[in-house]
């Protein structure tokens, strides 16, 4: 069953150590099929090496196994959330890669500082608010997803693809899971700059609005011309 969703979301699992967003097995790429409802995810701490496409776990999006053997990535609940409350999406993807990790761990947002990030994110990327005690202690993964699914009321997830879960890591997402890959490497180069941007200048301002404006929608809004 979906059997080319499978070979996709492999793939784009493979990408995550290529990449060098992960080490061992901390990372996770899922990839939706709306006919059905049906997600695909990877398994739950298969080492990459050993990893293969029919290895991949298909669910519904009320958390039922639909089929595999193995159990799904622990951050199932967390995919699940974000495939129900943004229906554009197609993939998700999670990392714990370091620099934008590192900025969930000092729990700020990454802010806009030029054309890089405007290019892919429609502003600063933002850091979710902590998880409360119960809601860490009564479903961790899933209440990670509403808390980003919160993050983002105000907030358009076709614009701004990506979320950093504060003490943990970024979530990113996109039209599939190749491309919600894509916006997690970009992610980490964006966190990678902005952290050197105030190195260099601890008064670094944002970007003006009209490089944020201009950048993002030549490439993604309504007149989009970047590309072929
Ligand atoms: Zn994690």
């Amino acid at each position: 069953m979906l059997e080319e969703l499978k070979e996709q979301v492999y793939k784009a699992n493979m990408e995550l150590p290529k990449r060098k967003l992960i080490t061992y097995t901390w990372g996770n790429v899922s990839g939706i099929d709306r006919e059905t409802g049906y997600f695909v995810i990877k398994p739950s701490g298969v080492d990459y090496d050993e990893l293969k496409p029919e290895d991949m776990v298909v669910m519904d999006l009320e958390g039922n196994k639909i089929e595999g053997k193995y159990k799904p990535s622990s951050d199932t609940p967390t995919h699940l959330e974000l495939y129900k409350a943004f229906p554009e999406i197609g993939g998700v993807v999670h990392t714990h890669s370091p620099w934008a990790t590192s900025w969930a761990q000092a729990g700020r947002s990454i802010p806009c500082y030029g054309t890089t990030h405007a290019d892919y994110f429609y502003g600063d990327i933002p850091c979710a608010r902590s998880l409360t005690k119960d809601e860490i202690e009564e479903a961790y993964e899933k209440n990670t997803g509403l808390v980003i699914i919160e993050t983002f009321k105000k907030l358009n997830p076709n614009y701004v693809p990506g979320v950093l879960c504060v003490n943990h890591g970024p979530f990113t997402w996109g039209k599939d899971a190749m491309e919600a890959v894509h916006n997690a490497v970009v992610l980490e180069e964006v966190a990678k700059m902005a952290y050197q941007t105030e190195s260099i200048n601890h008064h670094a301002q944002h970007a003006p609005d009209m490089i944020k404006e201009k950048h993002f929608m030549r490439k993604h809004g309504k007149n989009a011309y970047y590309g072929q």
